[in-house]
């Protein structure tokens, strides 16, 4: 707590251009951990397909003011905020409405840094929030990055993973200069695992042979209790809290608080 009395809030974009690496999953189970381990976080759905609402059993119904409203500035960040079912862990939703924000935002004034500015009622009331962003480098995850501290990356050990992450990288770097200077990578997170394939284990290689420190001890395995637990509105880690892919988000997450301490302090 700072000496203010309000906590030091942490802005975390969890962010790939490509669909189906694990984004969505990461962010409600980081969330979620997050949550367990006594912090109080906010998640915010920046992606128009809204897995991330579903995933943590937000009706559809109960969207209808949604983050696409809070980015045009049609609504505050509070009316958008619902509770979950894990303590201490809420939840902006989105809505299909989000799927048009793009066109509608690049001619609004100030268009990069719209999110950054309707977060700043959640700056000293959480201690993280985090930004579950949509497939695609376009205006909504530039403002998710503009808005954060730190970037977390999933990756999914595929062919070309290199050749997508060194293009976020560039962005981010981008970012830096223009509107966020100390914008961070938080770190890389391998994604649906599977030992038993070599290729995985090639590029799992490549990714820390060039990302080194960056890229997470923990690694995701592929794991079907992840895979079945959206389906009933749940998290994994409360689905089935003792499957290999809940105790790896809990190992992630210890890992990703650890080194939000120290980029906090700069060091
Ligand atoms: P993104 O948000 O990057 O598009 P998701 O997190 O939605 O990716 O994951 C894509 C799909 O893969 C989802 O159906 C999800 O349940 C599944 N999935 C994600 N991580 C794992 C994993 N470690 N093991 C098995 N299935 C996974
Ligand atoms: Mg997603």
């Amino acid at each position: 707590m700072a000496e203010n009395g309000k906590k030091p809030t942490r802005v975390i974009a969890i962010a790939n251009q490509k669909g189906g690496v694990g984004k969505t999953t990461t962010a409600i189970n980081l969330a979620t951990a997050m949550a367990a381990t006594k912090k109080t976080v906010l998640l915010i759905d920046l992606d128009p397909q809204g897995n991330a609402s579903t995933g943590l059993g937000i009706a559809r119904d109960a969207r209808d003011v949604n983050s696409y409203h809070v980015l045009i500035g049609e609504a505050g960040l509070a009316e958008t905020t619902h509770d979950t079912e894990i303590p201490g862990l809420k939840i902006v939703p989105s809505g299909v409405d989000l799927s048009g924000a793009e066109i509608e935002l690049v001619d609004m004034a100030r268009r990069e840094v719209r999110l950054s500015e309707a977060l700043k009622p959640a700056l000293g009331v959480y201690d993280y929030v985090l930004i579950d962003c949509p497939p695609s480098l376009n205006l909504l995850t530039l403002n998710a990055l503009v808005a954060a501290n730190s970037v977390l990356v999933p990756l999914q050990c595929e062919f070309f993973a290199l050749e997508g992450i060194s293009h976020l990288v560039k962005t981010i770097e981008a970012i830096r200069k223009g509107f966020n200077p100390t914008l961070e990578l938080q770190g890389i997170v391998l994604t649906m695992f599977d030992k038993r394939n070599n290729l995985t284990e090639q590029v799992a290689a490549d990714v820390r042979e060039f990302f080194g420190e960056k890229v997470y001890k923990t690694v995701i395995p592929r794991n079907v209790r992840i895979s079945e637990a959206p389906s009933y509105g749940k998290p994994v880690l409360i689905y089935d809290h003792k499957c290999a892919g809940s105790e790896a988000y809990i190992h992630l997450a210890a890992e990703v608080l650890k080194r939000e301490i120290s980029l906090s302090k700069g060091v």
